[in-house]
């Protein structure tokens, strides 16, 4: 439920009220507006004795209930869109972000040349899977923590903050430990121990949306994180399956706007796993931009016929710097800014 309470309420009253949420079994989510603030109190569907009991404590202007499934992704706990900042910009609000590097960390050598360039070009943050999901067990599966170590040594060299994915609860750990974000995948998207582990992390979590989610599934997904105390989610569309082939996955674009209302999380595009193909990657990454989205992430190798995952998708250096000249040049037109920290 959502208490609103009066403009003014003393400061006994309103720890009064936090210590009587806490009493009936809730954890408050405090949100502070320009008149009001509002106390996201979230557990168990409240009943309306609850609700009645709240409206008579001192301080409290109103009681409502909140009508979606997910409470902490929602608008109505919080009214501000969420703003996630790094040491490189930051996403939400108008603030637009670049994430880019390859689909997996496979040497010293190729992970700094790529570092090197994507923060030469402008991007934010450097992606790059230690521990890779794969569906085939005889496939390349990551150099783990070695991995893990080069993606420290780069974000060392270019001070881009790093991202990669977490594939499984007893991770969470070691990856938070040199990892600057959690990456949860689409094929983990609905693994609820590790959305809760990643959760408890302290660390920024960006969540793909799983490849036959529906997007209440999917802020529900976002839902276990933010309730483990974790504000910092980024949502991303990276394509859902459909009947159609010539893509790998089908992005839906339609995604960012429609999550846009339901939620202040900041939304990104990952255009790449959708696409499957470096010749559609970018204009898949334009139309998301266009959509809305707050970031993109992109997978750019140095010599992509020599990845050893995703190979068809990884866009090259040349293709990188192209992509992000054209990014730059629509951004305006959206009223969207990359932050150049001060
Ligand atoms: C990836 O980012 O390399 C990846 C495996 O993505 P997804 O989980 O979206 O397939
Ligand atoms: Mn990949």
């Amino acid at each position: 439920m959502l208490i609103v309470t009066k403009p003014g309420i003393s400061k006994e009253a309103f720890a009064a009220l936090l210590r009587e949420i806490e009493k009936q079994g809730y954890t408050p989510h405090v949100s502070e507006g320009e008149a009001h603030t509002l106390i996201g109190a979230i557990g168990a569907p409240p009943t309306p004795e609850l609700m009645e009991h709240f409206r008579a404590l001192p301080g409290v202007e109103q009681v409502i209930r909140i009508s979606k499934p997910y409470k902490l992704a929602s608008w109505e706990v919080h009214p501000e869109p969420s703003v996630i900042e790094f040491p490189t910009g930051k996403t939400g609000n108008g603030y637009f972000m670049v994430a880019a590097g390859p689909c997996g960390v496979e040497s010293r050598q190729q992970i700094l040349t790529a570092a090197r360039y994507v923060k030469e070009n402008g991007g934010q943050m450097l992606r790059g899977g230690a521990f890779k999901p794969r569906t085939s067990p005889y496939a390349f599966q990551g150099l783990g923590v070695e991995g893990l170590k080069l993606l420290a040594e780069a974000r060392e060299e270019t001070g881009l903050p790093v991202v990669t994915e977490v594939t499984s609860p007893d991770l969470v750990e070691v990856v938070a430990e040199y990892a600057d974000v959690l990456q949860i995948g689409a094929r983990n998207a609905q693994n609820f121990a590790l959305l809760k582990a990643a959760g408890g992390s302290g660390k920024p979590v960006l969540l793909k949306r799983g490849m036959s989610m529906t997007l209440d599934e999917f802020l529900m997904a976002a839902e276990y994180v933010l309730s483990e105390g974790n504000p910092n989610v980024v949502l991303v569309e990276r394509g859902i399956r459909t009947f159609e082939k010539s893509t790998r996955f089908t992005l839906d674009v339609s995604a960012v706007p429609v999550l846009k209302t339901q939620t202040h999380l900041p939304v990104w595009i990952d255009p790449s796993h959708a696409a499957g193909k470096r010749e559609y990657v970018v204009p898949l990454a334009l139309a998301g931009i266009a959509a809305g989205a707050d970031g993109i992430i992109v997978e750019t190798h140095p010599s992509p016929e020599e990845a050893k995952s995703d190979a068809a998708q990884q866009l090259n250096r040349e293709e990188f710097t192209a992509m992000m000249e054209r990014v730059r040049r629509l951004l305006p037109a959206l009223d969207k800014e990359i932050a150049v920290p001060v």
